[in-house]
């Protein structure tokens, strides 16, 4: 049986969370897409962790953590993260590495800072960690697989040699860089290889193995629906799929094994980067939310930088909800709005004086502003909460009011960061 938890907006919707809570009743955890450009927050026994790189199984020893053929997989950071685990405590999780999983190569992350820094005030926000050049390299055929890694050595040095003709013409043309050699780009190669060799597996084989013996198996999605590169807000998007559609190639599951999909959005929105945001606000009333969100604020749990803040948006959830194939809305941070006397949320766009719900394509979205309704807060602590009735009726009435606007069901509620802080519906 195969399970998916992902993001139905722009990210940080509290996937970690609802990960490492769903982990426990999981034999696998697998990560599908994206790389170490964006961090979940687990809290739990352990302490509070930001992983970037590794699955959100690794705290359960039971779980077999597979990074997946459609990672962008950064070794050094899998390793840190790995080295730290278990320097703070943790069981040495089991993990495996698909033959098939592409490295962010030394010159992705250079190509990303350059290519910013060139943009200057076009810029994409990026996280500057080589996503955006892993994926283009992917897809031009020129990136390297884990199992080329762990190949022939002259294969191996002579691609890099190939490679490096096209990467030192745009360092030396376009971007005036230092050039690099292939020594260089095979010193570090080789240090990755031992670091990678113990974890390399057929994950495949292995995974389809699981699912025949009736293992359950969880999909771990980065980031959300609104930043797939097709259907998502683009070009502010990220360069993998972050659908669960897209978990069955990037995990490489039957296309039709997925049963639960486990959409995540939380009670209010953020979003870290460039990009539309409709629902977004700002001044003292935003740094107010800012600083009560999330578990310690509402800042990027990879760069530390402060996330833009907006009201629940309907339009973009209700989307976000579909792209994904939603079968369980998992609402989460409600307790962060009780401060609120009065909470407005997003029900509709206005787009050149027309009022829509359904949601429009980026040039569109450019244009189009918030219509705000205002609900009733509850202005009391609902941390610590356990059944969905002893909620203050406003809250109900809220999250009630949501899933009718979204039209998914929202399953689970989360009321505080912590793993025990979840109300079932
Ligand atoms: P992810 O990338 O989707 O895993 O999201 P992040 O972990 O970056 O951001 C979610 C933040 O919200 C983290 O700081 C979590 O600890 C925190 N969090 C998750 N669920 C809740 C909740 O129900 N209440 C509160 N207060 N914080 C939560």
């Amino acid at each position: 049986m195969v399970n998916a938890v992902v993001g139905a907006n722009w990210g940080d919707e509290g996937k970690g969370k609802v990960t490492d809570l769903l982990a426990d009743q999981s034999d696998v955890v697998i990560r599908f897409q994206g790389g170490s450009n964006a961090g979940h927050t687990i809290i739990n026994n352990y302490g509070r962790f930001a992983l970037h790189q590794l699955p959100s199984g690794v705290f359960h020893s039971h779980i077999t953590n597979i990074i997946g053929n459609g990672v962008a997989l950064n070794v050094d950071n899998l390793a840190n993260e790995y080295n730290e685990l278990v320097e703070r405590g943790v069981p040495a999780p089991k993990l495996l590495v698909s033959e098939r999983t592409q490295i962010v190569m030394p010159y992705h992350i250079l190509f990303d800072c350059y290519e910013e820094e060139r943009l200057g005030k076009n810029s994409f926000g990026s996280t500057k960690s080589g996503i955006a050049p892993f994926y283009s390299d992917k897809y031009a055929k020129i990136g390297f697989q884990v199992s080329e890694l762990l190949g022939d050595l002259d294969e191996l040095r002579a691609k890099v040699a190939r490679v490096l003709e096209v990467k030192n013409a745009t360092l030396r043309t376009l971007y005036n860089k230092p050039e690099l050699t292939v020594d260089e780009i095979m010193e570090t190669l080789l240090k990755w290889r031992e670091i990678v060799k113990p974890y390399a597996a057929d994950t495949f084989e292995f995974i389809h193995e699981a699912l025949k013996q009736n293992k359950k198996i969880l999909l771990e999605g980065q980031l959300g629906s609104l930043r797939d590169p097709d259907l998502g807000i683009y070009p502010m998007v990220t360069s993998s799929s972050t659908l669960a559609g897209y978990g069955t190639v990037g995990a490489g599951v039957p296309a039709g094994s997925i049963e639960k999909i486990y959409t995540v959005t939380k009670a209010y929105s953020s979003a870290v980067g460039a990009g539309a945001f409709v629902s977004e606000f700002f001044g003292d009333e935003a740094e107010e939310l800012r600083k009560r969100g999330g578990d310690k604020g509402e800042y990027g749990a990879t760069t530390g930088r402060p996330r833009r803040m907006g009201w629940f948006d309907c339009v973009a959830t209700r989307y976000g909800c579909m792209a994904q194939g939603t079968t369980d809305v998992v609402l989460t941070c409600l307790d962060v709005l009780s401060y609120l006397d009065e909470i407005p949320v997003c029900v509709g766009y206005e787009i050149d004086g027309e009022v829509t719900t359904k949601f429009p394509v980026t040039a569109k979205l450019n244009k189009a502003k918030p219509v705000l309704e205002k609900l009733p807060g509850w202005k009391c602590d609902i941390k610590g909460i356990k059944t969905y009735n002893e909620l203050p009726e406003n809250a109900r009435k809220y999250v009630e009011f949501i899933e009718s606007k979204i039209d998914h069901p929202i399953t689970m509620v989360s009321n505080g960061p912590s793993r025990d802080s979840i109300i079932y519906r």
